[in-house]
This record gives structure tokens, C-alpha cells and sequence, in this order.
């Protein structure tokens, strides 16, 4: 009878093992909670874009259009729609192999200097299509960090797409700068900024301030969650800061090379 095995148990040996017996079954509902929640936003997440791609392949392969500039522009929303599906499939398998810390780093003195000289070529054309300023405030001499050079282009690719995404007007500011041990990256917004009670969410998989407007916008609801990880896996910190239709600032620091 386990009662009375249990009972024979000193005081604090029966404490501790009901104890651990129940942290054990709290981890697992909560791990199962999160996985059927994840899931359910999977599918959620694919189903949008899929149903989109069935709609215009019935109107197509019906002829249901009118003329031939109807019809290209179907076939653009499909073009997109299949890029919707890749980019949040290829965000999923990266945040997943991160999570299970199965993803490979290679870790060496990079110059984060030249890694944001690239940065801003590569979202150079995005910024122009909104009309937005960029400026950068890059202090001399900032030290080498060690990081994954591609991973961390990543990151900042992630913070401006969003800075530009999320900005109507204005300006965004880059900044890096080095104070004792560590280097400093500020991503500053002038845009829509998120409410107070969002902020500790946004890091979240599939956490959005407005779900359309996201979507819309092409965003997998993911690049945050991608970043935080990103960051802590190479040593480094993030936080955020913003007030609504004010602006946003993320804040990054990284260790130097000793
Ligand atoms: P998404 O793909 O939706 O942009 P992210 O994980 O990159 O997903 O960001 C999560 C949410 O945080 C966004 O949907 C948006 O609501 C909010 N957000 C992120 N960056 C900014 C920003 N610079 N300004 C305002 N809101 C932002």
C-alpha cells in the first residue's frame, strides 16, 4: 500500500518527494500546454496564407478574371503568399534547432563595425521605398566581439526590418558604442511604438501588437523571438524600451574579446 510506504517516510523526505512529484507534473502540463498552443498557432499561422493560395489557384484555373492584368496580379498574390509560407517555415526550423541549442555557431573576433557597414547596404532599399532617414552614430576604435559573424548580421537585419517596418515617418537611429568591457548597440525607432503592456511580450513566438498589420506588413511574428535567442546564445543582453506613437529603442550589448 503506497500510502503507508509514503507515511513512513520521514516529515520533510515526504514533503519533498510530493513536492518534487508535483513540479514534475506542473512541468509536463505546462509543456504539453505549450506545445498544443504552439501547434495551434502553426496552423493557425499556415492556414491564412494556404487559403489564399487555394482561393487564387480556383479563381485561375476557373478564369474567373476579367483581364490579363487581373490575372498577373493573382499570380503575384500566390508568388507571395508561397514566400509568407517559406519565410515562416525557415523561422520555425531556425527557432527550433535554437530552443533544443542543436544550432551550429562559429564563434570568432568579429569586427561589428563591417558587419553594420552590410547591415545598412542590405536594408538600404527598404529604407528609401519608405522614405525613412538612417542615421548612424559609430563611435572609433570599437573592439572585436566574439560572435558568429552571419548570426549576428541576422539580428540587426531583424531589429532594422521591424524599425522600418513599424515606422511611417521619421527617422531611425543606429548607434555602437564601447564602454569597459562591453559593446553597445542602440536601434532606435521614431514609429508606432508598443504599449506598455506589450513590451514584456513582443520577445514571444507569434506575440504581435496588431496581428493584420504584422501579416500584412509580411512579418512571421517570429524575428523577435529569433533575435532573443540569437543574442543570449552569444553571450549578449537585449531589452526594449517604447512609447506609442513616439518610437521604439532596442538595446544590445555584446562582451569585447578579452
Ligand atoms: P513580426 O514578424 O510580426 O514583426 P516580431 O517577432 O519581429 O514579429 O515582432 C513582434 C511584434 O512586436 C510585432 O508584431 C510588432 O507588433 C512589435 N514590434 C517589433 N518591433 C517593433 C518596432 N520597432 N516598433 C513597433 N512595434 C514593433
Amino acid at each position: 500500500n503506497l500510502d503507508i510506504r509514503v507515511n513512513k517516510l520521514p516529515n520533510d523526505e515526504v514533503g519533498s518527494l510530493g513536492a518534487a512529484i508535483n513540479d514534475l507534473a506542473a512541468e509536463t502540463n505546462q509543456y504539453r500546454a505549450n506545445r498544443s498552443e504552439l501547434f495551434a498557432n502553426i496552423s493557425h499561422e499556415l492556414r491564412t496564407p494556404i487559403s489564399y493560395l487555394k482561393g487564387y489557384a480556383n479563381v485561375l484555373k476557373n478564369n474567373l478574371y476579367e483581364t490579363e492584368e487581373e490575372r498577373r496580379q493573382y499570380l503575384i498574390i500566390i508568388e507571395d503568399e508561397s514566400d509568407h509560407i517559406l519565410r515562416l517555415i525557415n523561422d520555425l526550423f531556425d527557432l527550433s534547432k535554437m530552443e533544443e541549442g542543436k544550432i551550429d555557431l562559429q564563434m570568432e573576433a568579429v569586427d561589428i563595425v563591417e558587419i553594420m557597414e552590410t547591415v545598412v547596404l542590405k536594408i538600404g532599399i527598404e529604407l528609401e521605398k519608405k522614405g525613412l532617414r538612417l542615421v548612424t552614430e559609430i563611435d572609433e576604435d570599437i573592439p572585436f566581439i566574439e560572435v558568429d559573424g552571419n548570426r549576428l548580421e541576422q539580428i540587426f537585419i531583424n531589429l532594422l526590418t521591424n524599425a522600418i517596418r513599424y515606422t511611417e515617418k521619421g527617422s531611425i537611429f543606429l548607434k555602437v558604442r564601447s564602454k569597459k568591457n562591453n559593446v553597445y548597440v542602440t536601434i532606435e525607432d521614431t514609429g508606432m511604438g508598443i504599449p506598455k503592456e506589450e513590451l514584456p511580450l513582443i520577445f514571444e513566438r507569434f506575440h504581435r501588437v496588431e496581428k493584420s498589420r504584422s501579416r500584412e506588413l509580411g512579418g512571421t511574428g517570429l524575428g523577435l523571438a529569433i533575435v532573443k535567442n540569437l543574442v543570449e546564445i552569444q553571450h549578449g543582453t537585449i531589452s526594449v524600451s517604447s512609447e506609442v506613437n513616439r518610437g521604439t529603442k532596442f538595446e544590445l550589448s555584446f562582451p569585447k574579446v578579452e
